[in-house]
C-alpha cells in the first residue's frame, strides 16, 4: 500500500520545487509587470508587456511576456490560450516597428534549453541576418 502513494507524492514534489523557482512574490518578470522593478517596456496590450532584454543578442532583443505569471509556453498555452494569442500578436507588433516585421520568436523551456527566468518570455530577435546554431 505504500507504494501505491509513492508516485503522485514525487509528482507533488516535483511540482513543488518548480514552484519554489518560480513563485510570482519573488519572479523578477512579475516585478516588472507590478512596476516594484524598472525596465525598458516598448510595448504593451491588455495581456502582455514587452520590454528590452538586458544582454541583447541581437540588434533587436525584446521579451514579450503575459502580465499573469506562468512558468512557461506549454504552461500559458494550457491554461490560457487567448493570452498566448495576445502574446503572440505583441512581438508582431513590436517586431513590424523594429524589425521590418521579420524576426525569431523564441520561448525556451527548461534550463537545459536555456530558461533561466521561470516566468513564460518569448524571445523577440531579429535586426540583422539571423544564423541557425542552436547547440
Ligand atoms: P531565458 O534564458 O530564461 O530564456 O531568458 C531570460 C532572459 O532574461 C535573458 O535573455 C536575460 O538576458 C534576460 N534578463 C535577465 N535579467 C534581466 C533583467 O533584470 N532585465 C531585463 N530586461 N532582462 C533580463
Ligand atoms: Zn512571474
Amino acid at each position: 500500500m505504500a507504494r501505491a502513494g509513492w508516485r503522485p507524492v514525487l509528482r507533488a514534489a516535483r511540482i513543488g520545487r518548480i514552484g519554489v523557482m518560480s513563485l510570482p512574490s519573488d519572479c523578477l518578470f512579475c516585478q516588472f509587470v507590478d512596476g516594484s522593478l524598472e525596465t525598458e517596456v516598448v510595448g504593451q496590450n491588455q495581456k502582455a508587456i514587452a520590454f528590452r532584454d538586458i544582454n541583447p543578442q541581437a540588434p533587436v532583443h525584446v521579451l514579450v511576456i503575459p502580465r499573469e505569471h506562468y512558468v512557461d509556453v506549454a504552461a500559458l498555452a494550457a491554461a490560457d490560450p487567448e493570452t498566448l494569442a495576445d502574446l503572440v500578436a505583441l512581438a508582431q507588433e513590436v517586431a513590424l516597428v523594429e524589425a521590418d516585421g521579420e524576426y525569431r520568436l523564441i520561448f525556451n523551456s527548461g534550463p537545459t534549453a536555456g530558461q533561466s527566468v521561470f516566468h513564460v518570455h518569448g524571445h523577440v530577435i531579429g535586426g540583422t541576418k539571423l544564423g541557425w546554431t542552436p547547440a
